[in-house]
């Protein structure tokens, strides 16, 4: 833990996959950059199994300071998995993420600090002045940036970003899956925290190479569909299934209704249109999307009740002392 001796007050997590030659450098900007602070501090590194000389690096690292830690996954797990490996193990009060290859500058940590002194549970980074490719990196990320903040109603400039500030007790009941790391702060608003962003300073890649490619945007979009869902139906996904089967079943009745319509004024046969075809498959379609929902309802009891899932969450209980 840091120079100072109180409870842990900060950590800062960095994920870290292949960035031999970034790790020493980046070790020595955080001390910089944390050591003004005059609060007590530690990182922890997570080698998201790296093959190259990361994990030596590291190791040495941690011999040397006393307030770094080195997690060492046992293979490649993703960016998401190491960042919760990181969350598991940190003992701050607040939580600070940065990537490994000095893209993000800790020198922007102590302005993150200060926002949260605000009032604020997140503060989200904001590469105002992104360092990277236009077509294949700024481009996508502003069209999902839009489209996430459109979806889940937390307008942010920046996802992507992984240098954010959290209170952990905001981070810690969160559970992150696939390439999620990106959505925290919307499952931070679903459970009431209160989120904000400043803009931070972006550098080019210097050493080693972006682990993504363009086939992460797609990743981002299917993962946008699951934070969608869970944030509006996990408690009740009949009111989806249902309410689409209900759409479904009234559209079959309505076809239905035209088909004699059609068969009284018209004379026209039931088999000699395709309505009667579509109004089965509405119907069927219907009853089986409220069948779903009922699945959905039974699983969504199992899951919050064999894990002791609340359906809410406390800030504070106030209680007379006496
Ligand atoms: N990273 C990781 N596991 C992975 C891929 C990436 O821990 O499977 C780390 C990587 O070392 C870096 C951060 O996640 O610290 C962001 O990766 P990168 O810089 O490649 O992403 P970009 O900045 O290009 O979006
Ligand atoms: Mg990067």
């Amino acid at each position: 833990m840091g120079p100072v001796s109180e409870p842990c007050f900060l950590s800062v997590v960095i994920p870290v996959y292949n960035e031999e030659e970034n790790v020493e450098p980046l070790h020595q900007s955080v001390v910089t950059a944390l050591s003004g602070l005059n609060r007590s501090y530690e990182i922890v590194y997570v080698d998201d199994g790296s093959t190259d000389g990361s994990l030596a690096k590291l190791e040495k690292i941690a011999e040397a300071s006393p307030f770094a830690t080195v997690i060492q996954l046992r293979r490649n797990f993703g960016q998401t998995a190491a960042m919760a490996a990181g969350i598991d193990h940190a003992c701050g009060e607040i939580i600070v993420f940065l990537d490994a290859d000095l893209q993000n500058d800790p020198a922007d940590i102590p302005m993150l600090l200060a926002k949260l002194d605000e009032g604020y549970d997140l503060v989200s980074g904001w590469r105002k002045n992104r360092q990277d490719n236009w077509f294949w990196r700024k481009l996508p990320s502003t069209v999902a940036n839009r489209i996430i903040s459109f979806t889940t109603g937390v307008h942010l400039h920046d996802y992507g970003c992984t240098l954010k500030a959290y209170r952990s007790e905001v981070l810690k009941g969160i559970r992150l899956y696939g390439e999620m790391h990106r959505f925290i702060p919307a499952f931070a608003r679903q459970v009431g925290a209160t989120v904000t962003e400043l803009p931070v300073n972006h550098r080019p890649r210097v050493h080693g190479q972006s682990k993504y490619g363009i086939g992460r945007t797609f990743r981002v979009v299917l993962d946008l569909a699951t934070v969608k869902f869970l944030a509006s139906f996990s408690g009740n996904p009949i009111y989806l299934f249902g309410g689409s089967g209900l759409v479904f079943i009234g559209l079959s009745l309505i076809t239905g209704l035209i088909m004699v319509l059609n068969k009284l004024l018209y004379g026209i046969y039931f088999i000699q249109s395709p309505l009667l075809l579509l109004s089965a498959l509405l119907f069927i379609l219907g009853f089986q999307s409220i069948l779903l929902g009922l699945t959905a309802e039974l699983l969504v009891r199992t899951y919050h009740e064999s894990q002791g899932k609340l359906t809410y969450v406390i800030r504070r209980i106030f209680r007379s002392k006496e």
